[in-house]
Order: structure tokens, then C-alpha cells, then sequence
């Protein structure tokens, strides 16, 4: 199994879930999301932020969305375990984006299959395709 070096679980998931499986939800989410979260923070070095809740933040569906979350595509793949949604500290979403795509072949990169265009927010995620890296306009 595969725990994040850089991040809670409850950073990957919603309070209910938090709640009720505590550490082992681990168990539900991907290990390569994971690992591709670990690689986005020591690639550029600085904080980064996936569901807040926990310190009375906002987000608490950046990570896993479970059956209960109203938000977001039905095939979303959130909702299979294999994305985040992220803010990295004092680095635009976009600027993260062509930083990320100059760089995929980096092994801090590797995992990521898939990113998302124009959001203000960055959204990877390591579904199981073959293309590297995908490009997605939701
Ligand atoms: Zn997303």
C-alpha cells in the first residue's frame, strides 16, 4: 500500500469518510493519485493544498468523492479515486499547468496521465490510459 510522505488522509477525503474509516480509508483511494500528489509537492517545493476542511477550510471534495458528493461529474474521475484538485502556494494554476506539461517526462511527474485546461484551480489525475499527458477541457 502506498500513504502519502506530504499529506493527511483527511486531505484526500470528505469528513464523513474521515469519520467513519479514520486512516484506513487510505484503503479506497489509488496509490498512483497518490504518489503523483507526494511528486507535485516536492516537485515545486512548496505547499500545497487539497481538501482544507479539516482547519475549517472550504473544500472537503478535492480529492476522493464518495456516492454522498453532490458536486462534480457523474464520471468524474474524483469519484474513481484517481484525481486531486490542487493550489499550489504562490503558483498560478496555470503557470503549474505549463510548468507541469514542459516537464511530464520528470519522475516526480510520472503518474500524472491527465490534467485539466483553463481552471483556476490544478486538477491532475492518474487514470489508466496510455496518452501522457492528456489534456482535458472540462
Ligand atoms: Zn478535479
Amino acid at each position: 500500500m502506498y500513504k502519502c510522505k506530504h499529506f493527511k488522509i483527511y486531505e484526500l477525503v470528505d469528513p464523513v469518510t474521515y469519520k467513519r474509516f479514520g486512516d484506513e480509508a487510505w484503503m479506497f483511494l489509488n496509490p498512483l493519485i497518490l504518489m503523483a500528489a507526494d511528486g507535485i509537492r516536492e516537485y515545486f517545493g512548496v505547499p500545497v493544498t487539497i481538501n482544507n476542511w479539516h482547519w475549517g477550510g472550504e473544500f472537503q471534495w478535492s480529492g476522493l468523492r464518495t456516492v454522498f458528493c453532490t458536486i462534480g461529474g457523474k464520471w468524474s474521475q474524483h469519484r474513481f479515486a484517481n484525481a486531486i484538485d490542487c493550489d499550489i502556494k504562490d503558483i498560478p494554476a496555470e503557470e503549474a499547468r505549463q510548468r507541469i506539461l514542459a516537464n511530464q517526462n520528470h519522475p516526480l511527474l510520472q503518474h500524472i496521465t491527465c490534467i485539466e485546461a483553463s481552471t483556476n484551480w490544478l486538477h491532475i489525475d492518474s487514470r489508466n490510459i496510455k496518452d501522457r499527458i492528456r489534456i482535458v477541457y472540462p
